[in-house]
C-alpha cells in the first residue's frame, strides 16, 4: 500500500478514509461509494492506490448502461430559514 504523507496540491496532511469517490472517467463522472482512499485534510482531495484506481476504472467501466443523471438539494440540518 502506498503512503501518501501530504498533499500535492496544499501540503495538508493526508490520512487514510473509506469515501464517496468522485471518478473522473472518460469525460464523465462516477460516483463509487465505500472506496478506501487518502484524504487530504485541508482541502479534501482524494488519492487512491494502484490496485485501488484499477478497480475504481473497472466499475466505472461497467457504468456505462448508466444514461441518466439525477440532481437533488441536499439542505443543511442547521441552515438558516427565512421566516
Ligand atoms: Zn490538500
Amino acid at each position: 500500500m502506498t503512503k501518501h504523507d501530504t498533499c500535492e496540491f496544499c501540503e495538508g496532511n493526508v490520512e487514510p478514509r473509506v469515501v464517496q469517490a468522485r471518478f473522473h472517467f472518460k469525460g464523465q463522472i462516477v460516483f463509487i461509494d465505500g472506496v478506501p482512499a487518502w484524504v487530504c485534510v485541508k482541502c479534501g482531495e482524494q488519492y487512491f492506490d494502484a490496485p485501488v484506481y484499477k478497480r475504481l476504472e473497472e466499475i466505472a467501466k461497467n457504468s456505462n448502461q448508466i444514461k441518466k443523471t439525477i440532481c437533488f438539494p441536499l439542505a443543511q440540518y442547521d441552515m438558516a430559514v427565512a421566516s
